[in-house]
């Protein structure tokens, strides 16, 4: 899976990468969704570890174009972890409070904390995305902002945070079906925003603005993954992989326990 990592420095040309490649993986639909499951799993005991140790910080930042997948994402894949050590915080459109202050303000506060899991749903990267895409604030604002990002993951890094951010990348066809099903059943009417037809239309702005975040802001310590989103069961399948291997590199281990349990006697 490490083939969908951006090595930093690289431009990233997105025309280039199949939103619909599931070569990774051998199987199909059915093989990949087993797959996903053992490594759900195995996702939750890592957790588990985690939480117990309380020694890491683990921060996932998902990024993806409307209709993408991020809600499916945090469902599938952290399906069974346990929301005690594992937080979501997902970034609207700022309130007044939140654009009287820099950028980063509102999102250093949802950082993980000791033995924590963090899923930002949406994140900073908007200020360099919706931002940008409608010049909300200048040019010489927003360029700016690469490198403050990248100097504020630094520092999150250095002080203990493991960073792996992942963009879901699905084609223009697909996002239509998405949408389209959201039109089609009343359950999913709450999803559907007239707005998010808006920036349909915009669409080649945004994965312009996206080929710039992922070229100048995957960085050693917070690297970004372009994910393949058409089919959702290999979206879950990269990004559950990505995420064990990430945690099994931490080689955590339980606590020590108190001295001599085994004279422990329980009346
Ligand atoms: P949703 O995730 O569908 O609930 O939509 C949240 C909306 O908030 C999206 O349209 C985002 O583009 C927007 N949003 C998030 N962060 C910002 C930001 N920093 N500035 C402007 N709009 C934002
Ligand atoms: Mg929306």
């Amino acid at each position: 899976m490490q083939r969908y990592r951006v090595e930093p420095g690289t431009e990233v040309d997105l025309a280039q990468i199949d939103p619909a490649d599931h070569t990774a993986f051998e199987g199909g639909k059915k093989e990949g969704r087993h797959e996903t499951r053992r490594l759900n799993t195995r996702l939750e005991d890592l957790q588990e570890l985690l939480y117990a140790e309380g020694a890491h910080r683990l921060l996932v930042v998902l990024q993806a174009i409307d209709t993408g997948g991020k809600d499916g994402t945090i469902r599938h894949v952290f399906d069974g972890t346990n929301p005690q050590g594992v937080k979501v915080a997902s970034f609207k459109q700022p309130t007044r409070e939140e654009l009287a202050h820099d950028f980063l303000w509102r999102v250093h506060p949802h950082t993980p904390g000791n033995g924590e899991i963090t899923i930002f749903n949406r994140s900073h990267y908007e200020d360099v995305l919706v931002v940008r895409v409608h010049g909300l604030v200048p040019e010489s604002v927003w360029s700016r902002r690469y490198d403050q990002i990248n100097e504020f993951e630094h520092m999150l890094a250095n002080e203990g945070t493991t960073i792996r951010k992942f963009f879901l990348h699905i084609s223009k066809e697909e996002q239509k079906e998405r949408l389209q099903a959201r039109l089609d059943d009343p359950t999913k009417h709450w999803k559907f925003a007239r707005s998010d037809l808006a920036e349909r239309e915009l669409w080649d702005s945004y994965q312009r603005a996206y080929e710039a975040v992922l070229s100048k802001t995957s960085t050693p310590w917070a690297p970004w993954y372009v994910v393949p989103a058409d089919h959702k069961w290999y979206r879950n399948l990269v990004i559950s992989s990505v995420l064990v291997d990430t945690l099994e590199k931490l080689h955590m281990r339980y606590p020590d326990p108190e001295d001599n349990l085994e004279e422990v006697e329980i009346t």
